[in-house]
């Protein structure tokens, strides 16, 4: 068995025994392979041991991969910050963004999507300054101002967690991440469903698995890095 299957099995295994220990079900968790720091190659190995959603940062990495990779079985998608001027280049590429964080965002998405686009908004829920994020504060009005913007469906809500290995800081921003989520969703705005958590990481995914995390976004601990030299 490749390094690379071995991985996935390893994370799967950590993932039903994070299902396991908070009584949710393996079907509700979509697992995103972050192939931002691999080649197309190392992505479509990835994809031909049956993960379909694949994630990535930066418009040219997308863009690369997907020129390469025309399965319609996957799905893509955006997971870091983007700069309104490139959203025309990335935004017929992609099934979901989990980074919308601004009005100006949202307008340039609304100009440019032929259809409507799922959202995650990211909310920095740390407030760390280096983290970009609608505050918790702001939440709730952030997501009423969506509701002209018809190209986009906020599914629900994302967040990057601190750099720690603090067990107990990553529970405490997952679970308030959760309960935001379950604040919005409770508001039923027809716009913003908002039923969905994008949260986990490499280093963390099993605590936000247990914290209800819908999608996990895993990079290193998945696919590797490049560097490692696959098989
Ligand atoms: C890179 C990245 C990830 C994956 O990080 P790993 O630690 O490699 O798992 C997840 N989410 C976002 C937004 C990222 O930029």
């Amino acid at each position: 068995m490749g390094k690379l299957q071995e991985r996935i099995q390893h994370i799967e295994r950590e993932i039903q025994a994070a299902c396991e220990r908070s009584g949710r079900n393996r079907e509700d968790i979509t697992v995103i392979a972050v192939t931002k720091q691999v080649s197309t190659e190392r992505t479509k190995e990835v994809i031909d041991l049956g993960i379909l959603h694949v994630g990535e940062n930066r418009p040219e990495g997308l863009l690369a991969k997907r020129q390469d990779i025309q399965s319609s079985a996957v799905c893509w998608h955006y997971i870091g910050n983007v700069q309104s001027r490139k959203v025309k280049e990335v935004i017929h590429d992609i099934h979901c963004l989990h980074s919308l964080d601004r009005i100006s965002l949202a307008k340039e998405i609304q100009k440019r999507a032929s259809a409507p686009i799922d959202c995650f908004v990211q909310v920095n829920v740390s407030g760390e300054q280096s983290k970009s994020g609608v505050s918790p504060d702001e939440l709730r009005a952030f997501l009423q101002q969506l509701a002209t913007f018809d190209k986009i469906r906020v599914i629900g809500l994302m967040t990057m967690a601190p750099f720690t290995e603090d067990q107990d800081v990553l529970k405490s921003v997952f679970s308030s991440l959760r309960q935001l989520r379950d604040e919005m969703a409770a508001a039923n705005m027809e716009h913003a469903p908002c039923t969905q958590l994008s949260m986990g990481m490499s280093n963390d995914f099993a605590i936000a698995i247990e914290e209800g995390a819908t999608h996990v976004r895993i990079g290193t601990a998945l696919v590797g890095t490049e560097s490692e030299g696959e098989q």
